[in-house]
């Protein structure tokens, strides 16, 4: 168990742009830190570092306070989990999961507590006899993690571990894993580029973008309170609405966009304010919920409420805005800015 530094961090590939510039991070003894980002943002090749995969070009790392840099891999003492789990598929769950430790030379007996005992909490008992060839992709992602959990390492790095699964069995096995990190109490760092697994799984989230941290914090401030626009565009599906404030009535010039999250809009009178007239071009129904996507002076909006059969496509509403929930931010810089007039956007 241990906590990681990562100081003054960076990587630029040979012949390659700049993958890294700059990062920043303490994470806490037994954190559960989600790195996320779209595709190329430099997450994978932070997770890299932080397991020697990668030399740092500049900078340190440091896990359980010793400087890593030059440290092989198998030094480390870290578990790594991919996206593709590469089991051998001719071995059976139990030995997938014991190989390492029997490389090790770790005594039989011992290897046979902890296999059994990482099989108990994954479920995997009853499958233990059986071969991967024979499982399901879910299973065999259960396998790959019992696998790095019997080695027992001080951190788990995780890289896009669910990105192959189908939609429910990635559902279950985020559980499973926010679980899971309740039950071991190690350091995790976890690479997606899905803002829903970041949001639902991180105790802390660091969100990336070319490279460049823009912001870390825990999931709730966030959404409330996203730093810059990329951040409030990249966090919270539906994505946040953007106007310039002169667009909408409010007070301010162009010069200030104001973010509205889609759940803060309605179509009938609230506390707030009318930012102007919408038309609803399409309805999505979720279920419980469903969004409503309007087109305002040319503009797409999209707001989302409780399932409502009253709104109906081709009509035209007030779209109203709820009083003290818009961001603003800087046109020329996206930089959050914390503002009195915000409660009157
Ligand atoms: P992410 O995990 O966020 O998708 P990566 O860390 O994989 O991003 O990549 C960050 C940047 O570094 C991208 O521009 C990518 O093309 C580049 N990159 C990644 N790996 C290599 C490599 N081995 N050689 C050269 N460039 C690389």
């Amino acid at each position: 168990m241990a906590g990681i530094v990562l100081e003054n961090v960076s990587k630029t590939y040979p012949g390659g742009g700049k993958a890294v510039i700059d990062f920043n991070l303490e994470i806490a003894d037994k954190e559960f830190v989600v790195l996320v980002g779209p595709s190329g943002c430099g997450k994978s090749t932070t997770l890299r570092m932080i397991a020697g995969l990668e030399e740092c070009t500049s900078g340190r790392i440091y896990i359980g306070g010793e400087c890593m840099n030059g440290v092989e891999p198998k030094d480390r003492d870290i578990a790594m989990v991919f996206q593709s789990y590469a089991l051998y598929r001719h071995m059976t769950v139990y030995d997938n999961m014991a190989f390492g430790l029997k490389i090790k030379k770790v005594p039989k007996k011992e290897i046979d507590r902890r296999v059994r005992e990482i099989a108990e909490i994954l479920g995997l008992t009853d499958k233990l006899k059986k071969k991967p060839s024979a499982m399901s992709g879910g299973e065999c992602q259960r396998v790959a993690l019992g696998r790095a959990l019997v080695r027992q390492p001080r951190v788990f790095l995780f890289d896009e571990p669910l990105s192959n699964l189908d939609a429910k069995l990635r559902t279950q096995m985020r559980s499973e894993i926010i679980r899971l990190h309740e039950n071991v109490q190690t350091t995790f760092v976890y690479v997606t580029h899905d803002q829903t697994e970041a949001m639902t799984m991180g105790d802390r989230i660091v969100v990336m973008d070319h490279g460049v941290i823009q912001q870390a914090a825990s999931p709730r401030e966030i959404y409330d309170r996203p730093a810059n626009m990329f951040t409030a565009g990249f966090i919270g599906t539906p994505q946040i609405n953007f106007f310039k404030a002169n667009e909408i009535g409010a007070s301010g010039s162009s010069d200030v966009i104001v973010g509205i999250r889609p759940e803060d809009l309605h179509l009938a009178p609230c506390d707030g304010a009318v930012i102007g007239s919408g038309n609803v071009e399409f309805i999505e129904l979720l279920g419980a919920s469903m969004n409503v996507h309007l087109s305002m002076n040319g503009h797409n909006v999209i707001m989302t409420c409780p399932v409502d059969n009253s709104i109906a496509r081709g009509n035209t509403y007030e779209i109203w805005a709820e009083k003290g929930k818009s961001r603003l931010f800087d046109a020329s810089t996206g930089l959050a800015i914390a503002s009195k007039t915000e409660a009157e956007a």
